[in-house]
């Protein structure tokens, strides 16, 4: 086990890779998401995952709720109340990949008053992975490009992983005698199979306006900072980056997110912590304890020895 908590330059080095690669991730950009769902779409064929219901949620247009075993990619779709962009209202438009939007050539009092925030959420491959940390088997391990992946074939279905996880994402998988891998525990491999190949994950691959981005990480934290600017600059005040800093309770993602409101809008918990942060103070608590256990028993026999 490397460390815990903190920030660390290189989780495939502390995890023991000798020839560590650079560590890659994904930036997903939501301002320019158009809630196509090609990237779970993607996601479910090339690793072929079971269905996981399509009945309509009635709470959103939203078919698939939220990451989980037989959802890997997760598009969130979010109706919110907002002022039209009215002219001084502080809200632009944003760059979208068509030439014009529905609604573009009409005046802003006719406009409705609502907007749609899209996201496609991930597994964080977070820097400190407490569902690594906590696995029992070694079914979840680090990859020599720093990402986090579990192995449905070593994994006993203890799912100790499950609540460890500070985002909600890895889960154990539901269903009959004919569904693949149940009781095991899935989620985004960052498709590990396809990067071993030189090829791009098939979310990322699928994504046609590129909200999903694929790279090296360290490019990506620069490309992500410069889009949220760029976005500021522009009258977006609302832009900010999500899982970027290195600083924050999981030592940084490996998905980053430019967002156009709070996380939790999007279902993203404000400010995560790896479950196992504590666990040297603990170790160190229990340590003591043990000792003044001891020194009481020794004292006792001691004492009833005289
Ligand atoms: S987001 Fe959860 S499942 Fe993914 S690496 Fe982090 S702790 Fe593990
Ligand atoms: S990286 Fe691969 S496994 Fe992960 S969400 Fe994308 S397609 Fe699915
Ligand atoms: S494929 Fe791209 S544009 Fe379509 S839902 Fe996914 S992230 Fe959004």
């Amino acid at each position: 086990m490397g460390s815990l908590s903190g920030p660390l330059q290189d989780p495939a080095a502390d995890a023991g890779w000798q020839d560590p690669q650079p560590r890659k991730g994904f930036f997903t950009d939501t301002s320019i998401c158009i809630g196509c769902k090609a990237c779970e779409v993607a996601c479910k064929e090339w690793n072929a995952i079971p269905e996981d219901g399509l009945a309509m949620l009635g709470s959103s247009y939203d078919n698939s709720e939220a990451l989980g075993a037989s959802t890997w990619r997760h598009v969130a779709f979010i109706e919110q109340p907002a002022p039209a962009a009215a002219p001084g209202s502080g809200r632009a438009s944003l760059p979208m990949p068509t030439t014009q939007r529905p609604g573009d050539a009409l005046p802003p009092e006719s406009r409705t008053d609502f907007r749609w925030l899209m996201s496609s959420d991930v597994c964080k491959h977070c820097t400190h992975a407490a569902c690594l940390d906590v696995c029992p088997t070694g079914a979840l391990f680090r990859t020599e490009f720093g990402t986090v992946v579990v192995q449905d074939d070593v994994c006993n279905g203890c799912g100790y992983c499950v609540p460890a996880c500070p985002f909600g994402v890895i889960e154990r998988r539901e269903g009959d005698e004919h569904t693949k891998n149940v009781g095991i525990a899935q989620k985004c491999t960052l498709c590990y199979d396809r990067l071993g190949a030189g090829l791009t994950p098939a979310c990322a691959q699928a994504c046609p306006t590129e909200s999903i981005q694929f790279g090296d990480l360290d490019e990506l934290r620069e490309r992500a900072a410069a889009r949220a600017e760029t976005l500021r600059s522009q009258g977006v005040a609302e832009a900010r980056l999500y899982g970027a800093s290195p600083e924050d309770g999981v030592g940084g993602s490996g998905a980053l997110f430019l967002l156009l409101d709070e996380p939790e809008v999007y279902g993203l918990p404000p400010d995560p912590v790896v479950s196992t942060r504590d666990l040297p103070q603990m170790w160190k608590q229990a340590g003591i304890a043990a000792l003044g256990l001891l020194a009481g028993a020794a004292a006792t026999f001691l004492g009833g020895s005289r």
